[in-house]
């Protein structure tokens, strides 16, 4: 809930900060008042800051943080989460997804639009932006349906909904627009109304059917989710046609990431393509599992060798963004087939210990990954802590150990596949416009309220 912070002034003092926007990686003092950053220092005093102009009138009391051995980041962003309101609030609402993404050190996510009913309508957009703004603990925002009903025919109203300070994107999600008359279309849509397509480019049960029936030459028609390269191709060139930015969902094979690689350097010139991978496919593959018991999510876990290559391309610099995919469902979906496994508690924890901590990514990496670069694609508010900023930031104890148990995960549902990981580095607070929406109940910060004097 976004009330009212009481505390309207927060120190937090000799953390590292870690703001690759703002070209800074070392120990600062940073000063918030009402909500926003106001001062980055290498040291302000507790007098000076409670001096601050921007403080609000009558909001005295200042709250001292301790940060020594502590990162500061700023808030991570995830692009990519599936808050399951409306239509499957047993898995998943707002406000437990809120909840979750402050746990696991995020203070925005884009959700997608493959709710019931799904994402489509300037209507429905407006009335889920108000239950995010009574609800959640972190800045919503959503990626709204490229087609009417997700069904990849009708056009939705582009123009009405990229107006809406809450739409992100546009993404049918997992039902990848078939048709490419269409897709080129809504890609012209989003040119004129300057707003990213963020298409899934995965066979689902709908594109295998039409597929089947002929509508796309080229593609494989019999081997499920393998087709993600084929519409990466396609969805590249009809993007550069129409002019319109695109971000790629969850990228899990090497030769998809090798097309927009290649793409890139031969385009210069040509509107931002840009990609994220998620962290299971980053970790995991299918020999990691018995047969019948590997996870399922869509795409699907690849061989070890698409892992290492999506490995490769994050620490040289190719991989745009780290999105969880966050995807809850009730252990009884699970069993009965449902794909998706949840990442927002677990995906920070996953980057320092197995990238940052094996020297694969440096610390400003990260933050670029989990913060700054999909802020910077979705054209958010967020991903620094310059002075003016949203004061969204994230505390992280480097050297905290801990094993992932998804029994205390603040999210609805329970299906990660990285339970009973031993990890090193968590968030232990995270704070949304200034205000704390999550504390560590396992790491004690050192906080003090230093009362004002009147004058
Ligand atoms: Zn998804």
């Amino acid at each position: 809930m976004r009330a009212h912070n009481p505390v309207a002034v927060v120190l937090i003092k000799n953390a590292r900060l870690v703001d690759p926007e703002a070209g800074i990686d070392g120990r600062r003092d940073v000063l918030v008042a009402s909500g926003r950053v106001v001062l980055v220092s290498e040291r302000i005093s507790p007098d000076e800051a409670r001096r601050t102009p921007e403080r609000a009138e009558g909001a005295d009391p200042l709250l001292l943080i301790e940060g020594d051995g502590l990162w500061l980041w700023p808030g991570l962003v995830d692009a990519h989460v599936h808050f399951r309101e409306p239509g499957f609030t047993h898995k998943e609402t707002i406000r437990t997804g809120s909840m979750a993404a402050a746990a696991g050190g995020y203070t925005s996510v884009i959700c997608e639009p493959n709710t019931d009913p799904p994402i489509d309508s300037i209507e429905l957009v407006r009335r889920l932006a108000k239950k995010a703004r009574a609800e959640s603990v972190v800045n919503v925002y959503f990626k709204a349906a490229m087609t009417e009903g997700r069904h990849g025919a009708k056009p939705t109203d582009v123009a009405a909904l990229a107006q809406h300070e809450s739409v992100a994107a546009l993404s049918d999600d997992g039902d990848p627009v078939v048709d490419p008359a269409v897709m080129e279309d809504m890609c012209r849509e989003a040119a004129r109304a300057d707003i990213p397509v963020a298409p899934h480019c995965e066979d689902s049960p709908a594109a295998l059917q039409k597929r089947a029936a002929g509508v796309l030459s080229g593609f494989e028609p019999d081997a499920p989710y393998t087709n993600e390269a084929n519409y990466v191709k396609r969805d590249l060139e009809l993007a550069a046609r129409a002019g319109c930015r695109i971000h790629f969902s969850h990228v899990s094979l090497a030769r998809t990431a090798d097309i927009i690689e290649q793409f890139r350097t031969t385009r210069n010139g040509a509107p931002a393509a840009t990609f994220e991978v998620t962290p299971h496919h980053l970790l995991l593959c299918t020999g990691d599992f018995a047969q019948g018991e590997v996870p399922g999510v869509n795409p699907p876990l690849r061989s070890a060798q698409d892992r290492d290559a999506l490995q490769h391309a994050l620490s040289s610099g190719e991989v745009d963004a780290i999105a969880s995919d966050h995807a809850p469902h009730t252990a009884e979906d699970k069993a009965r087939g449902a794909s998706g496994l949840i990442g927002l508690e677990t995906t920070l924890g996953l980057v320092l210990s197995h990238f940052v901590g094996e020297g694969k990514l440096s610390v400003s990496d990260a933050v670029r990954l989990l913060s700054a670069s999909p802020a910077r694609i979705f054209g958010l508010p967020a991903g620094t802590l310059r002075p003016g900023a949203r004061a969204d930031m994230t505390l992280i104890d480097p050297r905290l150990s801990w094993t992932v148990n998804a029994e205390e995960f603040r999210s609805r549902s329970r299906n990660t596949p990285f339970g009973g990981w031993q990890l090193r580095g968590k968030a232990v607070a995270t704070f949304a416009g200034g205000e704390e929406v999550y504390a560590n109940p396992a790491f004690e910060l050192r906080k003090t309220l230093w009362e004002a004097r009147r004058s």
